[in-house]
């Protein structure tokens, strides 16, 4: 609930704020600011939001704020419940009308606009947006959630210079338990600005900003896949082969997302051994690498050997029955070998109990599904959430080891 923690980061915010004064003087006469929420309407209408009702919460907030038309962080509350909503358009009439008091505090201006950028960001009002977020950071330069956003917005523009600009902000800005996390997102946006290069074909600035992304975060795993690609279009292939190990070495967990790259260079170069001697050495460093056994099957079965194929990819199945591309191997090689009916029962005795499914990634922060590894989630567009799924924990693979 992201949403949640915005607002009670906005109430705090007013509430600690100086601006905020208990009295003020109304028509001549001194009344308690408070009134609205103080009044039961208001408490109901925060338990509504708690327990995620938004329309009885909008219903109780309307009342205390009918209270007392003064009462600023009602009807910023109610405004941002009815973008939630989806009600844009009076999100946006509710925080228009908030800015035109005069009495606003150069905090409570900031909130406000906060408030209305997030409206247009959700009408898909982008330059409105970039405005509004640029304005509260001119009037409170420490605005996290303005960064926030505006790197988003920047992101979904793929304008990647002023996304990494703006993360760089808050990176100064961020505790240093969180740094880390903050290094491998300017990495990721590093990488962003490394790939337009790749696309103007300026291979000198390309590589700069590859290496760049893994200065700031060794686990940057683009950042290596690219750095390669681009070393094999300038002919370099002893570098292309020495940047994909290292990454091999540095995040084992994800080298079989070089395996095709590193697999055809080997071939290429005349000495496809290398390929089988990395997928060996892969699975010897963690029996559980069904993706090293995969590729590694994949590799002997189109050099003709598909009886070792076949071995490696039943090891495989035992560690993950679920990945349809282990059993798609599995019929090739079958094909290959014309279904021996011993090999064709031993598929069936090793699957009897499998469930299939395409989409083995799940992004941890918001569960968006995906038939491959992301390195931006297309839903919450964070960085680097995604984990692969499995229904049932892996079988040990002692008994099919290869
Ligand atoms: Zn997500």
């Amino acid at each position: 609930m992201n949403f949640l923690m915005a607002l009670i980061a906005l109430l705090a915010g007013l509430a600690i704020g100086k601006a905020w004064e208990r009295y003020k003087l109304r028509g001549g006469k001194w009344i308690d600011r408070r009134r609205a929420r103080e009044s039961p309407h208001y408490i109901l209408g925060l338990n509504f939001l708690v327990a995620n009702q938004i329309d009885l919460a909008i219903e109780e907030l309307s009342r205390a704020a009918s209270l007392d038309s003064d009462a600023l962080e009602v009807h910023m509350i109610l405004g941002n419940l009815y973008r939630e909503k989806g009600q844009v358009g009076k999100a946006i009439t509710v925080h228009q009308s908030l800015l035109q008091r005069s009495s606003l505090s150069r905090l409570e201006h900031a909130y406000v606009l906060l408030c209305l950028g997030l409206d247009y960001k959700r009408g898909g009002f982008v330059d409105r947006a970039l405005e509004a977020f640029n304005e509260v950071l001119r009037l409170d330069p420490k605005n996290e959630y303005a960064l926030i956003n505006l790197q988003k917005l920047h992101e979904e523009q793929h304008a990647w210079t002023d996304a990494y600009d703006t993360r760089q902000r808050l990176t100064k800005l961020a505790a240093t338990d969180s740094q880390p996390q903050s290094q491998a997102i300017l990495a990721f946006l590093e990488n962003e600005i490394g790939l337009e290069a790749v696309r103007r074909k300026d291979y000198h600035e390309a590589t700069r900003r590859f290496q760049a992304a893994i200065d700031l975060d060794p686990r940057a795993v683009p950042a290596y896949l690219n750095l390669g690609d681009v070393r094999m279009a300038q002919e370099n292939e002893k570098g292309a082969a020495a940047i994909w190990d290292t990454l091999v070495q540095v995040a084992p967990d994800r080298a079989y997302l070089a395996f095709d790259r590193i697999e055809k260079l080997a071939v290429l170069s005349g000495n496809p051994e290398r390929f089988t001697r990395l997928c060996q050495r892969l699975i010897g460093d963690n029996p559980q690498d069904w993706r090293a056994r995969l590729a590694l099957s994949r590799h002997l079965a189109a050099s003709g050997r598909p009886q070792e194929a076949l071995d490696l990819l039943f090891a495989a199945l035992v560690q993950n029955p679920h990945a349809l591309g282990i059993h798609q191997a599995i019929w090739r090689a079958l094909g290959q070998l014309r279904h021996p009916a011993s090999l064709v029962d031993r598929y069936g005795e090793l699957t009897e109990h499998a469930v299939f499914y395409l989409d083995p990634h799940v992004c941890m922060r918001c569960r968006y599904r995906s038939t491959e590894l992301l390195w931006q989630c297309p839903h919450c567009h964070d960085w680097n959430t995604f984990v692969e799924e499995r229904i049932a924990p892996a079988q040990d693979a002692t008994e099919v080891e290869v």
